[in-house]
């Protein structure tokens, strides 16, 4: 009788009732499996997070329409097509030797600018994500 591919049970938050409010839907099978959503889309603070790209989209959005903004290269690409040539990758500054961790050794990368807090840190060659993956080691 219960088909568990079915979403039965539908709940939609709008902030307002606005025609621009942003709106969230949420399905599942069951009341429970819902009602788990709900919470972890509470503990999370999802609909902050939410509110936060809304706000921006329609900041962004304005600008277009009143200023004639035309959309631009995010700051990191164009940094990354200013560095130098990719067969002589930055190395880390004279004098410092990379560490090592059991996965080899680290890698020097730098970051920020344009506005941002610029950093520098020592990073673990394990893959992206991986769950014993070392922290960076943040160099002042
Ligand atoms: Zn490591």
């Amino acid at each position: 009788m219960s088909d568990v591919t079915r979403d039965d049970f539908v709940v939609s938050f709008k902030p307002h009732t606005g025609y621009d409010a942003p709106l969230l839907a949420m399905k599942d099978a069951t009341a429970a499996g819902l009602a788990d959503k709900v919470a972890a889309a509470e503990a999370t603070a999802l609909f902050a997070t939410i509110a936060n790209a809304d706000k921006a989209f329609k900041a962004a959005y304005n600008l277009g329409v009143t200023l004639g903004a035309t959309p631009v290269q995010h700051p990191n690409t164009v940094q990354a097509q200013q560095a130098a040539p990719v067969s002589a990758p930055a190395g880390p500054p004279p004098g410092m030797t990379a560490p090592t961790c059991p996965h080899g050794t680290k890698a020097w990368k730098t970051g920020g600018g344009n506005g941002k807090r610029e950093w520098k840190a020592w990073m673990c060659p394990a893959p992206k994500g991986a769950p014993d993956q070392c922290p960076p080691e943040w160099v002042k």
